[in-house]
């Protein structure tokens, strides 16, 4: 099975056009959340995101355009946006919204937006929070979004000190899975924050274990004048262009 595995949409809908282009044929969509905020297409992103078979997340932003979290722990620009997308999004949309969670296991496949610790809040940036959240783990593979980084943290086998080592990902080579326990992070299809400004995704096949991040290209100014004319923050406009 060959599963498109995205995170972070963020409304963009043409980073996210992009990202179905670009992964050729699969068999179902696997996204870590955050599908709304930030960007200009919040209800085109989850109506195209269920065109398709898929299992989707829960994220922070979505739980605050649902008011299911206070809005205040907010940046400035992200409150605003938070806020524009408030008056956007359709009462169908916010049905699916609140239909999702922040946490499942799928085909034996640890999902969470956040961290095992904390699946709506915590951003796993750094090995220590990695070994922090591996013991709440109850399978092999972990796959989380939120950071809009991607990168792996693979713990080997037999390893008693429980150490983990954060690995950069090798774009378009498939690594294997099949041993030791992980981490990934696909990175963010709508707003990469890794200085990289491609939008990011993974191709996962669940029952080989092989898991390949991917970058693809986008018109990232469709999405910036989308953005202008919506009267978002100018500096959340400004980011898409240096992927941070
Ligand atoms: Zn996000």
């Amino acid at each position: 099975m060959r599963c498109l595995l995205v995170s972070d949409v963020h409304g963009n809908l043409a980073a996210f056009d992009a990202v179905l282009r670009d992964a050729g044929q699969f068999d179902v969509i696997w996204c870590l959340g955050d599908m709304v905020g930030y960007g200009p297409d919040p209800n085109e992103c989850v109506a195209r995101l269920r065109e398709y078979p898929h299992v989707c997340l829960a994220g922070n932003h979505d739980w605050a355009v649902l008011g299911k979290l206070d809005i205040h722990t907010f940046n400035s620009d992200a409150r605003a946006a938070n806020q524009w997308t408030q008056s956007v999004v359709t009462a169908a949309v916010q049905a699916y919204l609140q239909s999702l969670m922040p946490q499942r296991v799928e085909q034996g496949y640890t999902l969470v937006h956040g961290s095992p610790r904390q699946p709506i809040w915590e951003y796993i940036l750094d090995p220590l929070t990695a070994e922090l959240n591996f013991p709440l783990i109850t399978t092999r593979v972990c796959l989380v979004g939120h950071t809009h980084v991607p990168v792996c943290f693979y713990m080997p086998e037999d390893n008693d000190d429980h150490l983990c080592e954060p690995r950069s990902p090798r774009y378009d080579q498939p690594i294997s899975l099949t041993s030791g326990r992980w981490i990934i992070n696909p990175g963010s299809v709508g707003q990469p924050r890794d200085g990289n400004p491609r939008a990011a995704y993974a191709i996962l096949d669940p029952e080989a274990a092989t898991l390949e991040h991917r970058r693809a290209d986008y018109p990232i100014e469709v999405t910036q004048q989308k953005m202008r004319e919506a009267k978002l923050p100018r500096r959340l406009i400004e980011r898409l262009a240096i992927g941070h």
